[in-house]
């Protein structure tokens, strides 16, 4: 665990982080402390996404993190991608999951699979945050069996006419474009869908249990018309370029995760150490020393795992099966470290007042989005079983 504002000695130890990535953690722990920490209560408490924030990561460069610096953005890898995602859900993991769908479920699905026009057109926008992007995948018949959608893309003239609804999508009431699928002749195809296109509407926030920094809502096609020139890649594309997206997603996923860890685990012993229990401090009874001592083993055991995952993802290097481990292990680790945390600090913990109650509540949405703790199960054993040629 290192302090709140340096890179600590261990860490440089165990990761030897190039200067980019110890220059970026350092950046983004700065706008952290400074920018989002003290948002991160009231956006939690009105269920709002902080659109304003969001634009600033803009100008930091952040929102075009692994968009090539030839094409305007800062050129960085799927390490820098977890450091990002890391450092933001200390403070705020509401925000770092809208900041998620804009960097990566937006604008590195979209920068991988568009065109130059496209990219030309859109690239700046979402970049700078002009524009708000969101991904739509889930429908509300077909989650995890995501091949099973039945939003339906039909090409006539130079249109796609779409039909079908969107559920759950982060970013989704404030987006300005979605990046989303629909089958064409039963085939998934990827299409960018912008505000104000005819046929195109979203459902009011769906409020939930925590995220709630974030936003998320249903979108609508009622026969919508997307120009031909929005569709992304080839009609029946949709899969690879959903494929191709889902490893980086998980990886920053379980990097939120351990944000939240992160954070609880400091918040833990900063309590453990100054409330006074029959004469000591609770830091010295061993039913306390096993909550933090497991919570600091889980933390560094995720920390380890992620880290070393996210040096094997790149837009060319396929890395399934560590990228689901490392968030199935990552976001029960995160919640069982947040329930500690709200335990150890005891009635305090539970109010609102002392934060964790929120990081516990956040910690849940990872075992379901991103995939289910169930999916990755399913995936590990698939490719295990089929290394063994099974
Ligand atoms: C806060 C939040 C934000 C989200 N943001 C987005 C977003 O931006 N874009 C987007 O497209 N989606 C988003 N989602 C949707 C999310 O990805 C889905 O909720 C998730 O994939 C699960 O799908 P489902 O809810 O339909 O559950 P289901 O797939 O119906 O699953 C229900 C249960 O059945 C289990 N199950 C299903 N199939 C199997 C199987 N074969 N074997 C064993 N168990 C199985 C699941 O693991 C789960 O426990 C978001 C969801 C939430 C809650």
């Amino acid at each position: 665990m290192d302090s709140c504002n340096s890179a600590s000695s261990i860490e440089r130890l165990l990761f030897d982080p190039t200067p980019e990535h110890a220059m970026l953690r350092e950046t983004v722990r700065r706008f952290t402390d400074a920018e989002v920490e003290p948002q991160a209560e009231a956006h939690d408490a009105s269920g709002t996404l902080n659109t304003a924030l969001l634009r600033r990561c803009g100008e930091l460069g952040l929102l075009g993190l692994t968009v090539p610096q030839e094409d305007g953005g800062i050129g960085m890898d799927a390490v820098a991608a977890v450091i990002v995602h890391h450092e933001l859900a200390r403070s705020d993991p509401g925000f770092a999951i809208a900041f998620a769908a804009q960097c990566l479920l937006f604008v590195n699905n979209f920068y991988h699979a568009s065109s130059r026009e496209q990219r030309e057109r859109i690239l700046p926008r979402v970049m700078t945050g002009e524009w708000i992007g969101a991904m739509g995948m889930t429908e509300p018949g077909a989650g995890t069996d995501v091949l099973g959608m039945t939003t339906t893309a039909e090409r006539r003239g130079d249109l796609y006419v779409l039909n079908g609804r969107k559920i759950f999508i982060t970013n989704g009431y404030e987006a300005s474009c979605v990046l989303t699928y629909a089958k064409v002749d039963g085939r998934i195809t990827a299409f960018v869908v912008e505000r104000g296109f005819p046929g195109f509407s979203t459902g009011e926030p769906i409020k939930k249990m925590g995220m709630r920094a974030s936003t998320m809502c249903e979108l609508i096609f009622d026969d919508c018309q997307v120009p031909a020139a929005n569709l992304l890649g080839e009609e029946g594309g949709g899969v690879t370029c959903m494929m191709r997206n889902l490893e980086i997603e998980r990886l920053c996923v379980a990097a939120i995760s351990l944000g939240i860890a992160d954070r609880c685990l400091r918040e833990m012993v900063a309590y453990a150490v100054q409330r006074k229990a029959f004469g000591k401090s609770i830091a010295q009874f061993g039913q306390i020393q096993r909550y933090i001592g497991e919570a600091y083993s889980d933390y560094e055991a995720a920390r380890c795992l992620i880290y070393r995952e996210a040096a094997k993802v790149g837009p060319g290097q396929r890395n399934r099966l560590g990228t689901d481990a490392a968030k199935l292990f990552a976001a029960p680790m995160a919640k069982r470290v947040a329930d500690a945390a709200v335990q150890v600090l005891g009635g305090y913990g539970y109010t609102t007042e002392y934060k964790v109650e929120r990081f516990l509540r956040d910690a849940k949405l990872n075992e379901i989005g991103g995939g289910t703790l169930e999916s990755h199960q399913k995936n590990i054993t698939r490719d295990l079983t089929r290394a063994l040629g099974a």
